[in-house]
């Protein structure tokens, strides 16, 4: 684990859950005074899509899924890149740290397509 990125859902006192996290609470308006630590836990995928719609030359399709984690009974839902389409709606994921949300692997992906740090999920074998 590297990085500064944060996955974190917010809680408040009446344990709503959401991700990201609001100045208040969406469900109830009391302000969210704790955060919960996604990093560390598994999701199952609710549902996922590859979009296609990729810059010219970008030959490497974009996996995204949505995904749902259980945090003491209550559920967050979140949005993210996938590592591989060989998933399934039901599947359990788990978050890993990257430094640039594409596959360092890739070589024939351009490099400049995505910038930034975050989360990606990756099943859990
Ligand atoms: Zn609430």
């Amino acid at each position: 684990m590297s990085g500064n990125s944060k996955f974190e859902a917010h809680r408040c006192p009446n344990g709503h859950l959401s991700y990201p996290g609001h100045p208040r609470c969406p469900e109830c308006a009391e302000p969210q005074d704790e955060t919960v630590d996604l990093t560390d836990r598994t999701a199952e995928v609710v549902t996922w899509t590859t979009s296609t719609a990729t810059p010219p030359g970008v030959r490497q399709p974009n996996h995204i899924a949505i995904v749902e984690f259980d945090v003491d009974g209550d559920s967050v839902r979140a949005i993210g890149q996938l590592t591989t389409d060989g998933v399934e709606i039901g599947d359990e994921v788990r978050p890993i740290y990257a430094d640039e949300l594409r596959d360092p692997d890739a070589g024939i992906r351009e490099k400049a397509s995505q910038e930034w740090d975050g989360y990606r999920f990756e099943p859990v074998e």
